[in-house]
């Protein structure tokens, strides 16, 4: 199986986070690159260079705006008095009456969701390599590959169209799932981090030619807080192609994989050409966001399950968080999708 990965995501290594009130260490640390790194070589899966790919690929989800954003507003922010070493905003818009701000203070606001996702000076460059990332392993699979995986972060699952958030720049799980578009009629995805894929969720609502699923702990009590619910079935077009299925907090393996074996129904219904998953770890019991329990043991059973649906399938890294575990999470679960165990 094809692994992805540009050695320039490292330059993006995100400082300001604010939880609870408390500023703290971000979450999404460079190094959590290393440790996924590490489980690929114990599972000797050798990783590759992507190629650059057009920016054709990413506005197949986001607006020229919203990219045009991400790749100059460092540079703005730098010219404001006094600015931190990062973009984090501090006021948001209530979009409904908002117009547009000229400033890069407002414009930040706009397109960025929440203070978890900030950034640095190499951050453009890094999630538009990790997008690279996303577009190889969907030409691989479109190429004729049974499997790929891209190593991606920033993750992208929580950014929709214009707007970034939780951890999430690009949207590379949105991007991934739009490439394989490019060469099937019908496209599924399916989200499996401890999250609930909003961001994806947002861009494909509208649609019935791209299958949103998502398996997350409930969000009326966890990020992102507001969006997430069974009752979020789609729009218009998109109504009844979007399927969401919660779980409490303390959900262990039979819970979990039980959700996951619905998902799974649900798109075999749709009979989609190509799956693209979302492989957040971050349900693991000792992840340190403490979202859900999932032990290695259902790692390795998920793996197995959504491998065993036989779709062509690629897996773009999403969450998982900085712990000795990591590293063992990824390997279980290619164990199980490998069919090595
Ligand atoms: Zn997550």
């Amino acid at each position: 199986m094809k692994c992805f990965y540009a050695r320039e995501t490292e330059a993006h290594d995100p400082i300001f986070r604010l939880t609870h009130g408390a500023i703290l260490r971000n979450a999404e640390q460079a190094e959590r690159a290393g440790r996924l790194l590490t489980g690929l070589d114990l599972l000797s899966l050798p990783v590759q260079e992507p190629p650059v790919a057009p920016r054709a690929a990413l506005e197949a989800v986001h607006t020229a705006q919203f990219l045009d954003y991400l790749e100059t507003c460092w540079d703005e922010w730098q010219k404001l008095p006094g600015a931190g070493p990062e973009v984090v905003p501090n006021a948001f818009p209530q979009r409904s009456f908002a117009t547009y701000p000229t400033g890069i203070a407002g414009q930040a606001g706009w397109h960025m969701g929440d203070t978890s996702a900030p950034i640095g000076p190499n951050s453009w460059r890094a999630t538009r390599r990790a997008a690279d990332c996303a577009v190889a392993a969907a030409d691989a699979v479109l190429a004729g590959d049974r499997a790929a995986y891209a190593l991606t972060r920033p993750p992208g699952h929580h950014t929709s169209a214009d707007m970034a958030a939780g951890h999430c720049l690009l949207n590379v799980s949105a991007i991934a799932a739009a490439r394989l578009r490019e060469g099937h009629d019908r496209v599924a995805t399916l989200d499996i981090d401890v999250h609930h894929g909003n961001g994806t969720q947002d861009i494909f609502y509208h649609r019935d030619d791209v299958l949103t699923v998502s398996v997350h702990a409930d969000p009326s009590a966890y990020y992102p807080w507001f969006v997430g619910h069974a009752h979020e079935v789609g729009a218009g077009a998109g109504e009844g192609f979007n399927l969401n299925i919660p779980l409490p907090r303390t959900s262990t393996d039979d819970a979990w994989i039980a959700a996951i074996e619905t998902a799974l129904d649900r798109i075999a219904g749709y009979a989609p050409g190509a799956l693209m998953v979302s492989l957040g770890l971050d349900a693991h019991e000792r992840d340190p966001l403490l979202g859900m329990k999932v032990s290695w043991d259902g790692f390795t059973r998920a793996g197995r399950l959504i491998a065993e649906a036989g779709y062509p399938t690629v897996l773009v890294q999403e969450g998982g968080y900085l712990s000795e575990d990591l590293t063992t999470s990824l390997v279980c679960f290619m164990n199980g999708f490998l069919g090595r165990e």
